[in-house]
């Protein structure tokens, strides 16, 4: 038989008792966490949001109501009225907020039964992700799931309440719009109303912002889900949330004192007190240091060490002092084994295009003068593993030999990138050894934040043939490159840059283009007619023209940040609803089949060819 809940009014959370309540009436709600039955004791944990207290049903004192506990299973919910009592010390629970008191129960109404779940929220061992993903709400009731859902909002609201502050206005902006220019497929919505034409769910709200900003408001911020149809890779979803902004006549300097104001208020409310300004480093460095546009600087930095060889010590091991001879550290690894030794070059997948010495002591042995230097440069010490990349010492062919600046020459970066890609492939396998990914409770060695500012503007697509938008096509180029667009858009700047921490992009934003002569110019430098554009971005064009002023801004994704401070490892423990690898929702069964009648409606006809 079921209860109802009369008028019987809840007094507490079931996390919120103390030793200061014993002797007080309370009434808790929530669900049956776990039961033991010890014969004429009767033990239930109750659980809601706030945690778990204990309550005791008495055979002797109450027989009736002992009876009645025994009916309760997993996951019932239940109204408990009783008495806050102090357990004697033995039977003090230290994991528990609540495991200095339990509730004696005077009344129990049962107000709903449960099936047996799949899993229960109270399992210490988790089911598989597709059983997790399926019965979701039973997965968000863990109360690491609550946790995380719990911080997800608190951070939100940190970041609205800072931006606010800065003078932010959060604007909507439309989810049924037209194609948007952040470079992968849309997601279409088709029009019953016009048949055969088709609205795209936004990738961003990149044209609005801008939008706003000549329409004079100003500042804009939005916490945002964009939508971007993608062929998914393991931390990726289709869509996602981005904290997206824009404001009007800022040097990229200001924008990112904004973003750095908001990340701090983000990760004080997580318990982090992170320090600003952020390092700022140009592209160039990071690709020359790192190997990467998103450098981890939690492990050392690489080294150019072409000059610690001579010309014979080149020649001998077939190398170029034309490309970059770079030496990776890796702090405290120790010793490796042969087969640890031999493990390391297959590690790199850089098609033949760079030499990789793993063996550094045999190295010291044929060339001991440049060892010793080599050890110098990068202050390694005797434990520390060095491994060299190399170019292989031809020279492929290129596409600009400009480079973002003259030190990174375009066929040089492959060199550059194979070996990243190794510092942190090594950085990950010995991570146990170095420790430098664990963390340490000092914000400052636990998030290394950092700028990376100067972009190129293009990257040549192989594929294409043609050179495309690095970031997007309304990020306004260096006003010193302008003259290049034309003869050697590889070597064009971009006032664009990067938020990244521990080696993952926390979001991208820009300068962005406000005239719309130069406009004009970069489409014509993407290959794109005037009337492809015009077709594509018309309405944008011709807001361009009505007195825009500049303007610029950033999304970072939401996401990620609480990802990273919920200390979870992967996207989707973070998001209420997520989607699995294959962009299913395995809760409502989406995507699925609509019915005939549905698609005459819109036009459609499925094609099966
Ligand atoms: N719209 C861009 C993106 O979503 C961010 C920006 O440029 O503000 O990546």
């Amino acid at each position: 038989m079921l209860d109802f809940l009369g008028d019987l009014e809840r007094t507490h959370m079931c996390g919120a008792l103390r030793v200061s309540d014993s002797g007080k009436k309370a009434v808790l709600m929530g669900w049956v966490n776990r039961r033991r039955d010890l014969g004429n004791l009767i033990f239930i944990d109750i659980r809601d949001r706030s945690g778990i207290t204990q309550i005791v049903f008495d055979a002797e004192s109450n027989p009736g109501l002992h009876e009645k506990a025994r009916e309760l299973r997993h996951e019932y919910v239940i109204a408990v009225l009783g008495t806050v009592k102090q357990r004697d010390s033995k039977t003090i629970n230290k994991n528990l907020a609540t495991g200095e008191v339990e509730l004696v129960a005077q009344e129990l109404r049962i107000l709903n039964q449960s099936k047996q779940p799949p899993f229960l929220p109270s399992d210490t061992v988790l089911p598989n992700e597709e059983m997790r993903l399926k019965y979701r709400y039973i997965d968000l009731r863990r109360e690491a799931m609550q946790r995380n859902i719990i911080l997800r909002h608190n951070i939100a609201i940190a970041i609205r309440d800072n931006l606010s502050a800065q003078g932010f206005l959060e604007i909507e902006t439309p989810f049924m719009t037209r194609s948007t220019p952040e470079g992968a497929r849309d997601y279409l919505v088709p029009s019953r109303v016009q048949p055969g034409s088709f609205y795209a769910l936004p990738q961003s709200p990149q044209l609005f912002k801008q939008i706003l900003m000549i329409a004079g408001f100003d500042k804009y911020f939005q916490i945002v889900r964009c939508f971007r149809d993608e062929d998914l890779r393991a931390d990726r979803q289709p869509e996602f949330t981005q904290i997206d902004l824009e404001m009007s006549y800022p040097q990229p300097e200001r924008v990112w004192e904004v973003v750095e104001e908001f990340l701090k208020a983000a990760f004080k409310i997580a318990g982090h007190q992170i320090k600003t300004p952020f390092v700022r480093m140009t592209y160039d460095e990071a690709i020359r240091r790192y190997g990467s546009d998103k450098p981890d600087m939690r492990l050392p930095a690489m080294t150019d060490v072409r000059d610690t060889f001579t010309a014979e010590n080149l020649e001998a091991l077939g190398l170029s002092p034309r490309v970059p001879i770079l030496a990776l550290r890796i702090p405290k690894v120790g010793d490796l084994s042969r087969k640890e030794r031999d493990e390391i070059k297959p590690m790199l997948n850089a098609k033949g295009k760079v030499k990789v010495f793993e063996d550094f002591k045999r190295l010291e042995k044929t060339f001991p003068q440049a060892a010793s230097k080599i050890r110098q440069q990068c202050a390694a010490a005797s434990d520390d593993l060095i491994v060299i990349v190399a170019g292989d010492g031809k020279l492929p062919e290129h596409k600009s030999e400009g480079g973002v600046k003259p030190e990174v020459k375009q066929h040089d970066e492959a060199v550059y990138t194979a070996a990243g890609f190794l510092r942190l492939a090594l950085g990950q396998k010995y991570a146990e050894r170095h420790r430098a990914f664990a963390r340490t409770g000092d914000p400052a060695t636990d998030f290394r934040f950092l700028w990376v500012t100067d972009f190129p503007m293009f990257e040549y697509d192989e594929e294409g043939q043609r050179w495309a938008a690095a970031h997007h096509p309304f990020t306004a180029p260096h006003e010193q490159d302008m003259d290049k667009l034309e003869s050697d858009p590889g070597a064009v700047r971009a006032l664009a840059y990067d938020a990244v921490l521990n080696g993952t992009e926390l979001g991208s934003g820009s300068i962005r283009i406000h005239r719309q002569d130069i406009q004009r110019k970069i489409f014509h430098a993407l290959g794109m007619t005037d009337e492809e554009a015009r077709e594509r971005f018309g309405f944008f064009l011709e807001a361009l023209e009505y007195g825009t002023p500049p303007h610029g801004g950033i999304a970072l994704g939401l996401d990620r940040i609480v990802m990273i401070l919920a200390g979870a490892d992967s996207l989707r423990e973070v998001i209420p609803f997520p989607k699995t690898a294959r962009a299913v929702d395995l809760m409502v069964d989406a995507p699925t089949p609509v019915s005939e009648a549905q698609l005459k409606e819109l036009g459609i006809r499925i094609r099966n060819d």
